[in-house]
């Protein structure tokens, strides 16, 4: 720890897992930090919500790469298991189809080259082969995007050269692409491309480097929070307040004040202002620009590249009964990826026949639900909110209606009679509660015309003592780059303040 660190007061815009575990790192190296967020309590989107017997995870329910929590802990000199833990779960993912076949994902190999030979003799090798080129991409991304905190196209060529950066990324080509050199098996194809869940993002659009993530689940696992996933906001609360982080909470920032090229300090809605050494924003880039900076159109403009996700309907589903044909995660496809992708990204609709994420998080922690009930949680992807293409609260509850068919009709038999209780989140919801941008649940969408894949710059492009943590700046969203995101921008901050 540095001493003179001290004397630098930081404040950090917005408790999520960006914000906190940028707090986190940055008092691990002595700074004086405070978090200021708008609402009531610590995690963003990580949320929680208690109704009628049933303990609801609002936001993430699949959890993988903990080596960068671990990360966190352990430079504190503090061990993660002592503040949260973690449960595997398995199989990974179960996937239904239309004809009534059923996949299981399972790290296991032996079970799973079974699963694959239900699907036809040759697909266990193919699969084999996808995933060793799954594991090139991550090999050759977790060495400089993730660990040296790359943020441009340019940074990586400068880091790897120009033609290892086009061979190893894979960049040019769409990550259904990247699929189809390998798997001919059209229900594999629809497994392997909907990875891209973990980013918001279509397949069909995004460079084939997102083929990454497989090799990511199955080399680091899927975990569950001990207790609910909620326990590790909790478990990072404490931390931050150990290291004596002052988290004001209930308080929204208006303004981020400015002298020249540097933030100065920010405005609270309540008329406080905060003076700041340096400013570190997990508010997204685009919101904060837009109400914190008021940046003018034409540096708003320079950032249109980087578009908001899609949303998502999330349906919070206490029922009366269990299913026990479900496993932790589960996905429902649909007959057409390919039309419920564009309407997602392309016309910004509502998909007549979309593909269902839902979680069933009592197969693993039964008190999660009140005895003989359990929770279905289901998360159909959607577009983030379009201002030319408004969607009424009708046509989202018609939505929901075929949604809950959809799955009736896939074996989930009478859930509708079966619902006791219900928390129903439109993008509306989404953006409101966490200010998001257009409603978006990841942050900035992976699309390889767009951005190759790149979101925004951790650095502001306006105030040099301004940084960006979280799902809208390099790497991207998900629990565990926006908490890698945390510690990348405590380097660039000790690497700025070393070349001053
Ligand atoms: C329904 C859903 C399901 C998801 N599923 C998964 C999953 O299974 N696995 C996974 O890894 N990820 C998942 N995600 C994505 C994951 O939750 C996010 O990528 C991650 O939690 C975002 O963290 P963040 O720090 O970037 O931002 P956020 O969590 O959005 O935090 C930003 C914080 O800043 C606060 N804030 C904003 N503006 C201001 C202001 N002006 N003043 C004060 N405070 C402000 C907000 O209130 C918020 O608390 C899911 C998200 C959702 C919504």
């Amino acid at each position: 720890m540095n001493e003179h660190n001290k004397n630098t007061r930081i404040v950090v815009i917005g408790a999520g897992l960006g914000g906190l575990s940028a707090a986190i790192s940055l008092a691990t190296e002595g700074f004086s930090v405070e978090i200021v967020e708008k609402n009531d309590k610590v995690g963003g989107k990580l949320n929680i919500m208690e109704k009628d017997g049933f303990t609801f995870d609002l936001g993430p329910s699949i959890l993988t790469m903990p080596h960068i929590f671990d990360a966190l802990f352990t430079r504190a000199g503090k061990n993660r298991e002592d503040y949260v833990s973690f449960e595997k779960v398995e199989p990974h993912w179960r996937n239904f189809f239309e004809d009534g076949a059923v996949i299981d994902l399972t790290p296991d190999k032996e079970a799973m080259r079974k699963e694959l030979n239900k699907l036809g003799p040759h697909v266990a090798d193919q699969f084999e082969r996808f995933m060793a080129y799954s594991k090139k991409l991550c090999t050759e991304t977790e060495a400089g995007y993730f660990a040296k905190g790359l943020d441009t196209f340019w940074e990586l060529i400068r880091c790897y050269g120009p033609i290892r950066s086009l061979l190893s990324f894979d960049v040019f080509r769409s990550m259904d692409q990247g699929v189809r050199r390998f798997i001919s098996d059209p229900k594999l194809v629809d497994i392997l491309n909907y990875f891209i869940k973990y980013v918001g993002s279509s397949p069909y659009d995004s460079p084939a480097l997102m083929n990454l993530m497989p090799y990511i689940q199955f080399e680091y696992g899927l975990w569950y929070v001990h207790g609910g996933m909620y326990g590790l906001a909790q478990g990072m609360e404490r931390l931050a307040e150990e290291l004596g982080v002052n988290i004001r909470l209930n308080t929204e920032v208006t303004e981020i004040r400015q002298d020249g090229n540097r933030a100065t300090a920010i405005c609270l809605a309540d008329g406080q202002v905060l003076p700041a050494d340096i400013v570190v924003s997990n508010m997204e880039v685009i919101p904060a620009m837009q109400k914190l900076l008021h940046s003018t159109e034409s540096e708003l403009k320079k950032m249109q590249r980087f578009e908001p996700t899609c949303s998502g309907l999330v349906l919070h589903l206490g029922v009366d009964r269990i299913y026990p044909q479900l496993a932790h995660h589960n996905f429902f496809y649909s007959e057409h990826p390919r039309h419920h992708f564009d309407a997602i990204f392309q016309s910004h609709t509502l998909s007549d026949d979309p593909t269902i994420y839902l979680v069933a998080p009592c197969k693993s922690d039964p008190k999660q639900a009140p005895p003989g009930c359990e929770i279905i949680k289901v998360l159909p992807h959607i577009p983030h909110l379009d201002p030319n293409k408004p969607l009424s609260p009708e046509d989202y509850l018609a939505f929901r209606e075929r949604v809950l068919i959809k799955l009736e009709r896939m074996g989930l038999t009478d859930l509708r009679k079966h619902i006791v209780t219900e928390e129903y989140w439109t993008p509306h919801d989404i953006q409101a509660r966490y200010y998001s941008n257009q409603g978006s649940i990841y942050g900035v969408v992976a699309d390889r015309f767009k951005n190759l894949g790149f979101k925004a710059p951790q650095r502001s492009s306006q105030l040099s003592n301004l940084y960006f943590v979280g799902g809208s700046i390099n790497p991207g969203g998900g629990m565990p780059m926006v908490t890698l995101s945390g510690q990348l921008v405590r380097d660039k901050i000790l690497a700025d303040r070393a070349g001053d």
